[in-house]
């Protein structure tokens, strides 16, 4: 089975050498990132990951969980309660809480780190306390002081957990078709009636309580998406001193057979006036749930580049291992009887694309939840503003990139492994299973490469993508002059001008027909993609560089400036291919009449 090792050594790189913190001092918390501090909670994140909850993985894959159709109950396989707990009473789920509430108060851009520890070591386990985290979000940023004081302490401690509401049968993508009720009930409460379908933590037995976040009608409501409001409804009823009352008309159903993340239970709900108190005003509940979206997305993101290291570990530890064929030059291991496969080089383009995704993600998401911690706490509200364009367009390219190439990653993984990887008794097929499910939850990839061309670069008069553009250009005009890192800015400058004049051509085209934004989506979504992977790969280049000619002869440097040689010249010339398919435009897919399709 796959034994999963924290990348801790690479965290610090990058907490310590490559992010620059300092941008973000005036953020509340941030005197508290330290490099021991920073390193003692990797660390410890790192053990609970590895020791606690990498061996349910399995488990929780086999056992599933059950549903009991008499009273609805869930129960989750062996251990989970027990590594709940533990998760818990060590703190980890009041980390980047707010002080005022119990939390801890350590910044986001940490508590990243720890998400994508716990999703590599088991996705279906971090499903819970993730989606109480981001309940946690909406009521703290948009619920009343009253409701604050009411749900974020048990929800910090982890003795309640969260959910969220959105999908019904007969609606997904258009939330604008929700068809549950909120009736108003007097004293501002509301009866909420209707049915949600694949509600991730729906139902369990892991906390006393499940705090239920539901997108409802009032009775007069607008049609479609303006008319949506945000409901608290809580499993069982809140008393005033807030004890717990008798269940408020919440039921699961059933739960849903499902390719991966078998321990997360996907619940069908269903709502008979169970009695909710509104969030904020009426009519603005998709707004709020946006807030819980963004960061949501940001850690969907993670989650595709967490299996896919699991995995890409997996593979390489086998690559190392099996013995199969000598080397085309002549054995390497002569005193084997074959070479292990590591040698070949179609064995090392595929692990090489795995840890070239990986440790470029993982650095593009770290540099982009700092930009979120500034934009959600900075006390400076131009700060704020700035920092909100570069999260508000790297967004849905992190969400979309990340889950497809975790989910490519994870393939590749299966296939280093040959048939073994097809096979359970290894574990890397699990991966291919749980990672799926990424490129459809939190809006689809299809939607988010339509949000980043419809929406993020026609948003804010060009600021969004010139938030991204001048730190890009004032990088390369700072190292163009240096010969040993041609082989970096080169390529960087040759994609980001080639993202630059198609992003003037889609406007163009798009302004004049919509379908055209549509068909150069996906397209476009990874050209900037390669883009901001080949900005953060030279970033990390230069680091090393610097580093080997200061004399530090790690290894660990060397790895990074191969990798980003690996990554210039074996993955970013794939933009050439996507600038050709964007500029071929909307009719070779529009033409073709809908029933030849
Ligand atoms: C395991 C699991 C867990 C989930 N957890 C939750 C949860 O906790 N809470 C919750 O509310 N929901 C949850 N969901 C639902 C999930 O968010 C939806 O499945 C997802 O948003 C897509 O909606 P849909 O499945 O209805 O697909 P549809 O909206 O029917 O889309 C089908 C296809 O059409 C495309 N499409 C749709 N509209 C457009 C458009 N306008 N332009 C271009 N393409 C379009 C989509 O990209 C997709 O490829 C979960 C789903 C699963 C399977």
């Amino acid at each position: 089975m796959p034994q999963y090792k924290a990348p801790i050594e690479d965290f610090l790189f990058l907490y310590n050498e490559f992010l620059d913190l300092d941008e973000a001092k005036d953020v509340p918390g941030m005197e508290m990132l330290t490099p021991d501090i920073i390193e003692a909670i990797l660390n410890e994140a790192g053990k609970l990951s590895e020791e606690v909850l990498q061996p349910l993985n399995v488990i929780g894959d086999t056992q599933g969980c059950k549903h009991h159709g008499d009273d609805g109950r869930v129960t989750l396989p062996e251990g989970f309660k027990a590594a709940f707990d533990t998760y818990n009473d060590n703190g980890w789920s009041s980390l980047v809480a707010d002080p005022s509430y119990g939390g801890q108060g350590i910044p986001g851009v940490l508590g990243l780190a720890v998400s994508e520890m716990i999703n590599a070591a088991n996705a279906s386990f971090a499903a819970y306390p993730g989606l109480t985290l981001g309940a946690y979000e909406v009521i703290l940023h948009h619920g009343s002081e009253d409701q604050k004081q009411t749900y974020l302490p048990k929800m910090i401690s982890g003795q309640w957990s969260g959910t969220m509401n959105l999908t019904e049968p007969h609606c997904g993508t258009d939330l604008g078709l929700i068809r549950t009720k909120a009736e108003p009930h007097g004293n501002g409460r509301y009866a909420i009636s209707g049915t949600k379908i694949w509600i991730s933590a729906g139902e369990h037995d892991l906390s006393e309580n499940i705090i239920h976040l539901v997108l409802a009608r009032t009775p007069d409501a607008p049609a479609g998406t303006r008319g949506i409001s945000l409901f608290i409804v809580p499993k069982y009823s809140v008393n005033e001193d807030g004890s717990l009352g008798p269940n408020n008309g919440v039921r699961c159903q059933s739960i849903e057979k499902k390719m991966g993340i078998k321990s997360s239970a996907t619940c069908e709900m269903q709502y008979t006036n169970a009695i909710g108190v509104l969030i904020g005003e009426e009519n603005k509940g998709l707004s709020y749930m946006f807030t819980m979206m963004n960061a949501a997305r940001l850690v969907t993101g993670i989650q595709g580049t967490a299996m896919g290291d699991a995995a890409y570990q997996a593979a390489k530890t086998f690559a190392h291992e099996r013995l199969q064929g000598r080397a085309l030059t002549g054995p390497r291991y002569p005193d084997k009887p074959a070479d292990p496969i590591i040698v070949h080089p179609d064995v090392r383009r595929m692990l090489l694309t795995a840890r070239a995704f990986t440790e470029g993600a993982r650095a593009l998401a770290l540099m982009t939840g700092l930009q979120l911690d500034i934009e959600l706490r900075h006390p400076d509200a131009d700060k704020r503003q700035q920092a909100s364009y570069w999260v508000a367009m790297l967004t849905p390219v992190i969400k979309a990139y990340f889950t497809d190439m975790g989910f490519e990653v994870a393939n590749l993984a299966m296939q280093v492994h040959g048939g073994a990887g097809y096979v359970t008794d290894t574990g890397v097929e699990q991966f291919v299973r749980d990672v799926r499910i990424t490129q459809i939850y939190e809006g689809t990839n299809g939607v988010q490469a339509l949000d980043l061309v419809g929406r993020k670069l026609t948003a804010n008069q060009g600021e969004n993508l010139k938030a991204f553009f001048t730190p890009v250009h004032t990088f390369i005009a700072t190292h163009a002059g240096n010969e040993a890192l041609g082989a970096f800015i080169t390529p960087l400058k040759e994609v980001a001008d080639s993202l630059q004049g198609i992003t003037a051509e889609v406007f163009a085209k798009m302004s004049k027909d919509p379908m055209e934004a549509g068909a150069a989506s996906t397209d476009y979504l990874r050209l900037f993609a390669l883009t901001a992977m080949a900005f953060v790969w030279a970033k990390m280049a230069v680091i090393a560089q610097q580093k080997i000619e200061a004399g530090h002869a790690s290894g660990f440097y060397q790895a990074k400036l191969d990798t980003a040689r690996f990554f210039m010249t074996r993955m970013l010339p794939d933009h050439l291919a996507l600038a050709a398919k964007i500029r071929a435009g909307a009719s070779p897919i529009m033409n073709t009449q809908d029933e030849y399709l």
